[in-house]
């Protein structure tokens, strides 16, 4: 007889290992890309410079007055890229010392620009929802933010 109990859990590890494994491969090769292409960026030296770009940038992606961006840089820190949904239409962009260049801040405009948060929003924090929002991220979200920062191209 089939235990069913077992046969899920073997599923479950299954799912986390399948998802590390892609997690992995794909973060080398985005380190990689990432990095060659960075070499050639435009860096960004100030505050005041940085703001300069955003403006310039979010009428590239169309993106509308009426939403908030923060960026900043945090001269205290290493290696920190992010950005984060604050709340309806408002949003941070951080950047360190190190990785303020001009295209990590279109990369990180873009997964603003094309409503990624929105999109994991929707997805609830079950097992399978998690699971389903880190390949959707992996395979949907990352790769597009990164075509748009080295090419510029929108899918
Ligand atoms: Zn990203």
């Amino acid at each position: 007889m089939v235990n069913i109990k077992k046969t899920l859990e073997y599923t479950a590890k299954a799912i986390k290992i399948f998802t590390l494994a892609n997690a992995v491969y794909f973060c080398g090769f985005m380190i990689v890309a990432n990095g060659i292409h960075r070499q050639f960026a435009q860096h960004i030296k100030s505050q005041s410079g940085l703001e300069l770009i955003l403006k310039d940038e979010r009428k590239k992606l169309s993106l509308k007055d009426s939403i908030k961006i923060n960026v900043n840089l945090n001269k205290d820190k290493k290696h920190v890229a992010h950005s984060k949904k604050l709340g309806d239409k408002d949003y941070e962009i951080s950047l360190s010392n190190d990785t303020y260049d001009i295209t990590t801040l279109r990369h990180e405009l873009y997964h603003i620009a094309d409503g990624h948060f929105e999109s994991q929003e929707k997805i609830d924090d079950s097992f399978q929802g998690k699971f389903i929002k880190s390949i959707k991220y992996l395979y949907h979200d990352e790769p597009k933010a990164i075509l748009y920062h080295m090419t510029g191209i929108k899918l």
